[in-house]
């Protein structure tokens, strides 16, 4: 077996959209790159991974948000630009919560529905690598099902004051404003009601705290106490919030992370078990191939995804089971490294008995997450049952 270190082939794609790739995977490659991902491994655990000068490199020339507008940074390209970004990054084990949340998010929902105002003052710098947007939608009460969040804005003049807590966020103790959920208005339907806003994250009446997790870094914890917001901030329509959240998260939910993740984990379990002179022993040999065999059909899946998101054809539940089965790909993946290096491979790094310097061991506590991160495992099945399958 071969270690493999580039995706699969994918197909259709023209051959500017192979240039492009390449383009990216050089730049990835880069001298610049390679240190400032060395320098972030070589951290002790809680130095979590901010702005990096990578996002700074793609953000130059377009290539972080490539398929917004030229005038908001982007090169005015497509979805198929945007997943190999997403792709070549997490192949290269570049951190992506930035990304994901600023760009993948908090982006998305601006150029879809912001004011130009809203999109002038933030999506150039987003799309430089230059600002941290957070999300603030799960609540200590709620986090699938949003329809139950408790955040409020009272009305107050022409605006409002936002009340209320947020958790399981990440990088608000570094960003500058988020994308929050809070109920405008009370009515028999619950989903009725929710406005999404820009909540300016360093105002006195927002209160961030690192919250600990298992994988290396922190989630937050955000009070809300009184921030008065206006007209202007909110994203989209007042009480319109349910839908945006329902219409346009899932357009993030491609697989593709997941993907180009798991295959980055799965190329250095198979490295490791070549080194140890495990692919001579047949029936481990076997159980990588079956590995190998499921991510060429995740990744088979994903594509399928961003080929509709190209098209303007998304399918929700297809999404659905790409995320799904994406992500449940880790543990797989985790167990069979486990079985090379033995119990080994769980030592920190900074532990003094550690005889390896890899990475393993925090790839392992993040595996969980995998499962939650943009809909749970459990969510997702219930997606494909009730909307796919007409269970219910
Ligand atoms: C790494 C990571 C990053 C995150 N980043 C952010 C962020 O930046 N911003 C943010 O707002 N949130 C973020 N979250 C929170 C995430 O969106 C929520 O954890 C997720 O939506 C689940 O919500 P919950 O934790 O409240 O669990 P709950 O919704 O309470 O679910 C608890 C359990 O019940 C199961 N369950 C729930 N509903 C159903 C159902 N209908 N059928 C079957 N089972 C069900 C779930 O699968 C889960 O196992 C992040 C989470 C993780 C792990």
């Amino acid at each position: 077996m071969t270690v493999r270190t580039v995706p699969e082939p994918v197909p259709g794609l023209s051959a500017d959209q192979q240039a492009f790739r390449e383009d990216v995977r050089s730049l990835l490659a880069s001298t610049e790159v390679t240190e400032e991902l060395a320098e972030l491994a070589a951290r002790p655990p809680g130095e979590e991974p901010v702005l990096l000068e990578t996002y700074r490199a793609l953000g130059r020339e377009g290539r972080l948000a490539p398929s917004w507008p030229v005038e908001y940074g982007g090169l005015g390209l497509g979805a198929v630009e945007s997943a190999i970004v997403t792709e070549e990054m997490a192949l290269a084990g570049v951190p992506d919560d930035v990304h994901v949340l600023g760009v993948d998010i908090v982006g998305m929902f601006l150029l879809a529905e912001g004011t130009p105002e809203q999109k002038r003052a933030h999506l150039p710098a987003l799309a430089a690598g230059e600002r941290v947007a957070t999300v603030l939608f799960t609540e200590p009460g709620c986090g699938s099902d949003l329809s139950g969040l408790a955040t409020r804005a009272e009305p107050d003049g022409d605006g409002w004051r936002l009340y209320g807590s947020k958790v399981y966020n990440m990088k608000s103790q570094y960003g500058e404003i988020a994308l929050c959920a809070a109920r405008t208005s009370d009515g028999p339907v619950a989903m009725h009601g929710i406005t999404l806003f820009l909540l300016p994250l360093r105002s006195p009446g927002v209160h961030v705290e690192p919250v600990p997790s298992m994988a290396d870094e922190c989630f937050g914890l955000v009070a809300i106490d009184g921030v008065r917001l206006g007209p202007q901030d909110v994203v989209g329509r007042v009480d319109d919030g349910w839908r945006l959240m329902n219409e346009l998260l899932q357009l993030e939910r491609t697989g593709i992370d997941f993907h180009g993740k798991a295959r980055r984990l799965l190329d250095l379990v198979v490295e490791r078990a070549a080194r140890a002179g495990r692919l001579d022993d047949p029936v481990f040999a076997v159980r990588l191939a079956e590995l190998d065999a499921r991510l060429g059909a995740a990744h088979a899946l994903a594509w399928e995804m961003v080929h509709n998101l190209d098209r303007e054809a998304p399918d929700p539940v297809a999404s659905a089971m790409s995320k799904w089965y994406a992500s449940e790909q880790f543990r797989p993946i985790l167990d069979a490294g486990l079985e090379v290096d033995g119990v080994d491979s769980l030592l920190s790094r900074w532990d003094g008995e550690a005889r390896s310097t890899s990475r393993y061991e925090a790839d392992y506590r993040m595996a969980p997450a995998h499962r939650l991160a943009s809909g749970t495992s459990e969510v997702m099945l219930y997606l494909i049952a009730t909307n796919g399958l007409g269970m219910l």
